[in-house]
């Protein structure tokens, strides 16, 4: 890591948040709203406001990466799968519009690969070689980072919510069946016990309603199932577990750290950590500036 200003900027669904970044240390933080058209070039004029306000406050920014809630082609800088963004952002010249309305050359990255390499250098993965993220978000995310660096190996790792863990499990959005998106993300828990947000499935499952138990005890056994793949296959230092589904807190680590050394019965059940992520809701932007100023292995590859 370097000591310029390295700025990172994760586009989400309701938000644009920014980090400053120098070295290992954080400068500033902020979060601005986008409207909910979503429209690209709406949101590339929200990138460009809150870089003047960087540029405003530290002077020079030397560095800057865009996290993207979905997949890009690296070449061109084109958004090629944005779930949850209106259709004309496929297509749309993403990166040299940032460019432009940023005046200075752009970094893209996956926001799960940004929050991965974020966790894994400063936050819950600090200190260790090799660390396994996984995002628990609308959708589940995740990336390996090995010797700080992302490990892409063939250019996929990492994308665990396709893990198969239900031979004739439901089908994916993916094509599979029994992945375990189908049953850990935000959107299948919900479907599953009948709720509108994750944070109403776990408060309805404290007043003990049965599909709200159920759904949770399906998305835990999912995700431990394939946490318990990871371990086997990689053996990784720990896991580290960030998104919104995260946020439950104890009510789903406690369930998951037992069902994980349930399943890993090959290792130290010590061996088996995982832990939740330390760095909150920057961990994306903060990803995103790394990306840009490092060489963590992120500098735009989808
Ligand atoms: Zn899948």
């Amino acid at each position: 890591m370097t000591a310029t200003h390295a700025l990172g900027l994760d586009i989400g669904g309701s938000s644009v948040k920014a980090a400053l970044v120098r070295g290992d240390a954080v400068l500033a933080t902020a979060i601005r709203p986008i409207d909910q058209a979503r429209q690209p070039g709406a949101v590339v004029g929200t990138l460009a406001a809150v870089a003047d306000e960087m540029r405003g406050s530290w002077g020079q920014v030397d560095t800057i990466g865009v996290a993207l809630p979905g997949l890009y082609d690296a070449d061109t800088g084109v958004p090629t799968l944005l779930p949850n963004f209106p259709a004309v952002w496929h297509g749309y010249p993403f990166r040299s519009a940032a460019e432009e309305a940023l005046g200075q050359q752009v970094t893209l990255a996956n926001d799960a690969k940004a929050f991965s390499v974020a966790e894994s250098l400063l936050g819950a993965g600090r200190g260790h070689r090799a660390v396994a993220c996984f995002v628990l978000g609308t959708g589940v995310g995740g990336g390996v980072i090995i010797d700080g660096k992302l490990w892409r190996g063939a250019g996929y790792a990492g994308e665990f919510g396709h893990l198969s863990v239900d031979l004739d499990g439901p089908r994916c959005g993916c094509g599979n069946h029994g992945c375990v998106e189908s049953y850990a993300s935000a959107a299948a828990i919900c479907a599953a016990a009948g709720q509108a947000s994750v944070d109403k499935v776990f408060e309805a499952s404290r007043a003990g309603d049965p599909a709200a138990l159920a759904a949770i005890g399906q998305a835990v056994r999912a995700l431990a199932a394939g946490m318990a793949n990871v371990f086997v296959a990689i053996a990784p230092d720990r896991i580290v577990i960030g998104g919104g589904v995260a946020t439950a807190g104890d009510e789903l680590f406690g369930p998951l750290r037992d069902a994980v050394r349930e399943r890993v019965l090959v290792a130290d059940p010590d061996l088996l950590q995982v832990v939740p992520a330390s760095l909150g809701r920057f961990a994306g932007a903060i990803g995103a500036a790394l990306s840009a100023s490092s060489g963590s292995g992120l500098a735009d590859q989808s």
